[in-house]
């Protein structure tokens, strides 16, 4: 199981501070955004603006990669002034590849964000950069299907 184990286990996105992601040598971040950066289909809040402040102060490039409609990602997006990109295919990795290729972003310095292990972290994985999985937010308003998958990560997180 440890297959899907991610490189970095961290409870909210909030935990990606200044320092960690000089440590950690980061300049692009791909994001999932639904129960990552905030509840299923709702804006963000105040914590999340004032983290994507954070990544632009320090020349960190946010992109969100969701399975979600493009719809959604456009109306998530707008208000911050970030890019992003919807029905992803994740964990297919074509769509990351493509989008990392076309903004220049390098495999050294880029991560994956995300809270499901069977989407997001294989996704990273697929590409081949480093993934990092967070605590989902909001769970109480996610669909039936996801709330199904959680319990399998569970079985998964319970054996790595
Ligand atoms: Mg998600």
């Amino acid at each position: 199981m440890k297959f899907f184990k991610p490189d970095f286990e961290l409870h909210h996105f909030s935990d990606i501070t200044k320092e960690w992601l000089e440590k950690n040598n980061v300049q692009t971040i791909f994001s999932d955004l639904d129960s990552t950066l905030a509840t299923h289909d709702q804006p963000g809040d105040d914590e999340l603006i004032d983290w994507i402040q954070m990544l632009k102060n320090n020349g960190v490039q946010l992109v969100i990669a969701s399975n979600n409609s493009q719809g959604r990602v456009d109306r998530f997006c707008e208000p911050h002034g970030i890019i992003g990109f919807g029905k992803c295919k994740k964990p297919s990795a074509s769509e990351v590849r493509k989008h990392m290729n076309t903004l220049g972003a390098k495999d050294d310095t880029t991560l994956f964000l995300g809270d499901q292990l069977f989407t997001d972290i294989w996704c990273g994985k697929n590409v081949g950069i480093r993934t990092v999985l967070v605590n989902p937010i909001g769970q109480e308003h996610e669909p039936i299907q996801i709330v199904f998958k959680r319990k399998i990560e569970n079985w998964i997180k319970k054996r790595w």
